[in-house]
């Protein structure tokens, strides 16, 4: 099932290049790795992937592993709904409000100074200052599960106006479909990160592990597929608030999902 967060009113706090924290040096208070693991909370489809690792890995008993990519783009979707982005990937008309106009140089929001971007019609590139590392292998059920090509949902009041984002469903019964990773798989992963300012920490902290709620990867996203629990296994001490960096209409749905 699909919710939509709508697009804030107040821009995101914007930071022009030449006075964002950059790349130049590594500062030495700033960066590291998370130790990550996530777990598989309902079957997880990533057709293309999971039939290239079917092809390649064939020892018995089953193995597979998870692109960071992927980890990556469910990261960064969440960065951006919950209040830190800008409109950069968001293709569907209408065209999005001021408030989430595409950044450039001269300003740029949080999810873009985290994740990074290359500005179109320009010179003007900003790399990443957080970089996801394919999962290790782990070893796995495969199971089919049935997966719609579009819906299992009608569509959430407000497309258009926000970020979509999906809820944890119970998963359906298996069945014809595609082969699917089962539930209770543990893929650890990596992710460094460098020079991130305290808020940007703070944000990216939170759309990471979500404080416990699930990611949703993957294909199925509304039938119940693709749920999955992101856990740091070396959390930063004190584990940074990001109260104050998540905008109104995320924090409202945020607070409907925990009730
Ligand atoms: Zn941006």
């Amino acid at each position: 099932m699909s919710v939509t967060i709508p697009f804030p009113t107040n821009s995101p706090q914007r930071i022009a290049a030449v006075n964002a924290a950059s790349h130049e040096r590594i500062e030495p208070q700033s960066h590291g790795v998370f130790e990550c693991t996530l777990t598989t909370v309902t079957p997880l489809c990533l057709k293309t992937h999971f039939a290239h690792v079917r092809r390649e890995m064939t020892r018995k008993p089953p193995q597979a592993y998870l692109p960071g990519s992927s980890i990556r783009g469910a990261v960064r979707a969440m960065t951006e709904a919950l209040g830190g982005g800008c409109a950069r990937y968001f293709a569907t008309p209408p065209s999005p409000p001021g408030a989430v106009r595409i950044c450039n140089e001269n300003g740029m929001c949080p999810c873009c100074r985290i994740f990074g971007f290359a500005a179109e019609h320009d010179t003007f590139a900003w790399a990443s200052k957080v970089h996801f590392e394919d999962s290790d292998i782990a070893p796995v059920v495969w199971r089919r599960y049935p997966v719609p090509p579009f819906g299992g949902d009608p569509a959430a009041p407000g497309q258009g106006n926000g970020w979509l984002t999906f809820r944890h469903l119970t998963a359906p019964a298996p069945g014809a479909g595609e082969e699917c990773v089962e539930t209770g798989v543990v893929f650890p992963f990596r992710v460094r990160h460098h020079n991130l300012t305290p808020a940007e920490m703070a944000l990216f902290y939170h759309a990471l592990t979500l404080g416990g709620l699930h990611h949703i990867l993957g294909f199925g996203k509304r039938c119940g597929l693709g749920a999955c629990h992101i856990v740091v296994t070396n959390p930063p001490s004190p584990v940074p608030n990001a109260a104050a960096h998540i905008c109104a209409p995320a924090w409202k749905v945020i607070q409907l999902e925990r009730a």
